[in-house]
């Protein structure tokens, strides 16, 4: 859908002045930096705790050339909200002045593993009904540089030091589908053997529903696990909240799905943030278990409490009505969690992720 002129959803491109992000290159890229070998250069740049104080740690002829020719500065913190349970939002300025927001979330304190959420757009064009990204409209898309800058400026500024320790979710501000040939970019990068070498197992890329993207991610390489936020069961109500339904339906992205091809230990993620008097009730989660179908080992459902804030009127329901859904979905053979939303104190829960 996007690259239609006119179409209301279409995102402006990332912002294209000056000399690109060197954290968006490959090691290709870099075959003519002078004195040093590609692989070291690409290395450098992706690894902070190789660092010195003023930046990766190269040769002066590789790191003039660099500067030369690229744009080596980090996307800058420009605050950080320590959250109680030990998240920490962090909000970071692009080069042309926008702010988007990232996620840092260690496992807990004995535990150096760390899952990094992580905005693929300034802004959402989806308007899903629920969310405070949805209501600020779409600014643009992030490049691929904006992208693993993000991660590489969380880890240098946060930790952890052990690259095997990092899950990504692109679960922050933005449709991940929506910009999917610089989010599929920036996870060459960040799966690359000879940089972070995040595999994609441990790679979610979280989508509202748009059925072209899925369809096109499916064969792309590497892959990521992919997550569905579903949040309603028949198409009247799905349309409401999230209007990408009225374009693709239920019955569209479970055909979707059947077509993606689970690879073996792969599973689908199907978030369901729970509103209450809107998908909540025990006839809900029965119509979710009949959507499933045949996916019944292919699936884990993280039920999400809905974060209030002010731009949204719903609410969450009842622990009472949250109880009987997921008692409901394990009777009919789902797998179901309810997610921990990390960061709530400090607005950087699912969905408050707000400028
Ligand atoms: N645009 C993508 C990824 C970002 S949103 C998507 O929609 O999947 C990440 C998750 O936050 C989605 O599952 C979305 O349903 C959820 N979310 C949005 N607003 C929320 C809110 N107010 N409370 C709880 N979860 C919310
Ligand atoms: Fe965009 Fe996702 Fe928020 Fe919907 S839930 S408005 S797709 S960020």
């Amino acid at each position: 859908m996007s690259g239609t002129a006119g179409n209301p959803w279409d995102a402006p491109a990332p912002e294209g002045e000056g000399r690109p992000s060197a954290y968006g290159l490959l090691p290709e890229d870099l075959a003519e930096a002078p004195g040093s070998r590609p692989e070291h250069v690409f290395a450098r740049l992706q690894r902070p705790w190789t660092w010195r104080e003023e930046g990766p740690c190269l040769a002066r002829p590789a790191r003039e050339w660099l500067a030369e020719h690229f744009d080596c500065g980090l996307p800058e913190r420009v605050e950080s909200h320590p959250s109680e349970d030990g998240a920490t939002k962090v909000v970071l300025r692009l080069r042309d002045g926008e702010r988007i927001e990232a996620v840092h979330m260690p496992r807990d304190v004995r535990n150096p593993r760390v899952t990094l959420c992580l905005s693929s757009q300034v802004g959402c064009a989806m308007g899903c009904t629920f969310c405070a990204t949805g209501a600020m409209g779409i600014r643009r898309n992030l490049s691929a540089g904006e992208i693993v800058g993000q991660v590489v400026a969380l880890i240098r500024a946060l930790g952890p030091v052990q690259p095997h320790a990092i899950t990504l979710v692109f679960m922050g501000m933005g449709e991940p589908l929506h910009n999917l040939d610089n989010v599929h970019r920036a996870i060459r990068i960040l799966n690359h053997p000879g940089g972070l070498n995040i595999s994609t197992r441990r790679i979610t890329v979280s989508t509202s529903g748009l059925v072209p993207a899925i369809e096109r991610l499916a064969l792309m390489r590497p892959r990521p696990w992919l997550a569905l936020s579903l949040n309603a069961t028949t198409d009247e109500a799905r349309s409401r909240v999230m209007p990408v339904n009225r374009v693709w339906s239920l019955a569209r992205l479970r055909a979707a799905l059947d077509a993606w091809g689970l690879a073996p230990g792969e599973k689908f993620l199907l978030e369901y943030v729970l509103l209450a008097g809107e998908n909540d009730t025990p006839e809900d989660a029965d119509r979710l278990a009949d959507w499933l179908g045949e996916l019944r080992t292919g699936h884990n459902i993280n039920l999400i409490r809905m974060n209030e804030h002010p731009a949204s009127s719903f609410r969450q329901p009842p622990e009472a009505s949250l109880q009987a859904f997921l008692d409901r979905l394990k009777e009919r053979g789902c797998f179901v969690t309810v997610r921990k939303s990390r960061g709530r104190d400090v607005q950087g829960a699912c969905g408050q992720l707000l400028k």
